[in-house]
Parts: structure tokens; sequence; C-alpha cells
């Protein structure tokens, strides 16, 4: 059995944790929270470094790597706003379905294009009526229209729209009462973030400047090669890269519980009362010690299942399992470090609140932990469905 990572990963590691030492500063940090937007030389920095190709085949300009690495990027970039913003929409999520079910011109096309850094792609699943119970609450629509389709309805949530250049839209392109089953008849759609008929509208949430937007697609025509994968199945599709986006939203929240656990270890150290370091304080010394042994297990836990799906092996429950458990460790880690922090752990002057608002998001998406729960109790447990 072997826990390390390989002398390349641990390279890879090394040096996103080094760019964001050096690049993503708490300067940089508190611009691009100013501004109110990610920072787009980080993202022209990245994409030099590879990283935004990171899992991209060779074949279209990407580096030909993994799960695995994928997740010690994510990890590494997700405390901070600026770099982690539209990495996730456009190289865990949107863009890497075309790199999933992309017919060849679409790969040639989209992908050495995100590779560059020259496109940000956006993902709309999630409806006004809920997006746990996805295929329930879909209105959005395509119809035919000779070649092409037009495309209707509304999503909430698509984050990094607004300056997304693509969308891919999940919709139902049959009608719910002509399929037998609700995840027949949908199909995934790349729609330019210009195309007539499509407007964003910011929705202001307390994740810093994690764009998300409602969206609404009115009207908007699109081509017969804007279908991803195959018409009707696009569901099926997604279900496909539900592991993926489960660890890398793991990881993600890893990386952020992990940041809080560094602050508060270092304040620790150097914050005195009653005339010794608060770190000498048996309370304070069993908040780190719990923060560090459940952020170990956490990690194992997202690189098991990273491991898995990088060796092509079942993981969803291992998966759901990586996702739902990092999330809630990194917010009890967040928590436990606005505590070590005292009154500072809930002021601007540090970062522990802005990490526990990123590391909270993971609690409810890609998918809620109750939602998590259940599929484990299923996959696992091997419970009726409870819902
Ligand atoms: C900042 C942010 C960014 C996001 N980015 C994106 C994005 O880019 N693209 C996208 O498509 N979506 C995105 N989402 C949406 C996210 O995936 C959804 O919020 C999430 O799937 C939950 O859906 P909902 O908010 O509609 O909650 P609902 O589905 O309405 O759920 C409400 C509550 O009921 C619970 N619940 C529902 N069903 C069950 C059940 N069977 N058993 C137990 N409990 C249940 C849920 O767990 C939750 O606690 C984002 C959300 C946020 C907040």
């Amino acid at each position: 059995m072997d826990f390390d990572l390989t002398d390349e990963q641990r390279q890879l590691r090394d040096s996103v944790r080094a760019f964001m030492r050096q690049e993503c500063t708490r300067d940089v940090v508190q611009r691009a929270l100013a501004e109110g937007r990610h920072s787009e030389r980080l993202w022209r920095r990245m994409a030099e470094m590879g990283w935004l190709g990171v899992a991209i085949d060779e074949r279209y300009g990407g580096a030909g790597g993994n799960i695995v690495d994928m997740a010690i990027i994510v990890e590494a970039l997700a405390p901070g706003e600026p770099a982690i913003g539209p990495y996730f929409a456009t190289v865990c999520f949107g863009g890497k379905s075309v790199g999933f079910f992309g017919s060849e011109a679409q790969k040639r096309f989209y992908l050495p294009r995100i590779t560059a850094g020259e496109c940000v792609f956006s993902l709309s699943i999630t409806e006004p009526g809920g997006g746990t119970d996805v295929l329930g609450a879909m209105q959005t629509h395509a119809e035919r229209d000779g070649d092409g389709w037009v495309l209707n309805g509304a999503k909430m949530f698509t984050s990094a729209a607004q300056r997304a250049d693509y969308i891919v839209v999940v919709a139902r392109t049959t009608r719910r009462t002509d399929v037998r089953k609700a995840a027949e008849g949908v199909t995934l759609f790349i729609v330019p973030r210009t195309a007539p008929g499509v407007t964003v509208r910011k929705i202001e949430t307390i994740v810093p400047i994690e764009d998300t937007n409602a969206v609404f697609y009115d009207n908007v025509r699109l081509p017969a090669d804007a279908v991803l994968g195959e018409e009707g199945r696009g569901f099926y599709q997604l279900l496909a890269t539900l592991n993926n986006e489960r660890i890398l939203g793991g990881a993600a929240a890893l990386g952020c519980g992990v940041a809080a656990y560094d602050a508060a270890l270092a304040y620790a150290r150097e914050r005195t009362a009653f005339g010794k370091i608060i770190g000498q304080m048996q309370a304070i010394q069993h908040y780190l010690a719990d923060m560090t042994t459940e952020l170990d297990a956490a990690r194992l836990l997202v690189y098991r299942a990273a491991w898995l799906q990088s060796e092509g092996r079942e993981c969803g429950a291992e998966a759901t399992m990586a996702k739902m458990y990092a999330a809630d460790v990194a917010v009890r880690a967040c928590d436990r470090a606005i505590q070590i922090h005292g009154g500072m752990g809930l002021t601007e002057e540090v970062d522990v609140a802005r990490y526990w608002r990123l590391a909270r998001l993971w609690q409810i998406g890609p998918i809620t932990n109750e939602q998590c729960r259940n599929i484990i109790a299923q996959m696992r447990c091997e419970l009726p469905r409870s819902y």
C-alpha cells in the first residue's frame, strides 16, 4: 500500500502552493474582493503554468494528466478566490464535459482554447425549482428549428457565467410525457454567452466573488453542432461526470480547511494570554489536534476517490463520501479557526471568516450533503432509496 504522491505530483503540489504564496497574496485577494471580480492576470499565469489544460488530452494541447493532478491543483487554489474563480466552472465542470462528450470538431475547437486561457466555461444545471431534484424541476427545454434548435428556460446559480464565453446548458428535448424515464430526453448544449436571448443576472451570495448567476434563455437559436454528446442522453452523460465533480469539490473544501488550520496554528503560536501563548492552552491544542486529524482523514478520502477514478475503477460511493466529509470537516475547521482567533476571527483583518464562507459552499454544491448521505446509504449501506 502506498499513500505517497509521486515525485511529479509532489512537484506539482509544491509549485501551485508557491504560486499561491507569491502571486495570490493577501493584497491580490483584497483587490479582487474590492473589485468583485477574479484576477485576469492570475488566469493568464495559470494558463502559462499549464494548469488550465492539466487533464486535457495532449492531442488538444493539454498536459494529459488525471483527476489526481486536478485535485492537487484545486486543493491548493481553493482558498484564493482570484485564482479558483472560473477554474472550477471551466476546467472541472463545463470545459471538462467537452473532453468527455465532445465531437472531434468540438474538442479541436474548444480544448486548446481552454488550455491557453482563451475561453471560460460555465455549467447551467440548477433551475429555480430546485437543484437536488434536477429532473423534477427541469423546465428548460429546446425545440427543433430546421437543422438547429430554439432554447427557452431559466437557470439558477450558473457560476462564472458573467465572464463565460460558453455555457453548457442542460435542457429537455423530449417532453417528459413522451419518455419512459425522467432521465431520458435531456440534451446538453454549448451556448455562447453572447448569443441573442441569453441574459445573465448576478446573484449576490456570501461566498466571496463566486460570481454565480441567474441565466435566462429566451428563444436562443442554436445550430445543430451546439449539441454536446448524444441528443436525449444528456442526463446520463452528466451522471458520468458526477464522480469528478464530487472529488474536486472535496479537494476544494479540503484546501479551505487546511488554510484555516494553518492560519489558526500560526495565531496560536503568537497570541498570548495569561503570560503564555494560547497554543499552550489545552483547549486550543485540542481544537488544533481535532482539526488536523479530521483534515488528514478528509485528505485520505479525497485522494482515495481520485486514485480510484484515475484507475478507471468504480468510485461512486467513495467520491460522494469524500465531498461530503471534506466539506463538513472544512466548515468545522474554519469555525474552530475563527474561535481560536477570538474576536479577530470575525474581522476582515484575518482570512478565517473568508475561508469559512468559501468552505460553506461545498456543503451545498455541486450536491448537498443531505443528498450525499442519501446516496451513500443507498450505495454503501444498500438501503432503499429514501426519496
Ligand atoms: C455559490 C453557488 C454556486 C453554484 N454553482 C452552480 C453552477 O455553476 N451550476 C449549477 O448548475 N448549479 C450551481 N449551484 C447550485 C447548487 O448545485 C444547488 O444549490 C444545489 O444542488 C442544491 O439545490 P437547491 O439550492 O435548489 O436546493 P434544494 O434542492 O431546493 O434543497 C433544499 C434543501 O432540501 C434538502 N433536500 C432536497 N432533497 C432532499 C432529499 N431527498 N433528502 C434530504 N434532503 C433533501 C437539500 O439537501 C437542501 O438542504 C451553485 C450554488 C451556489 C450556492
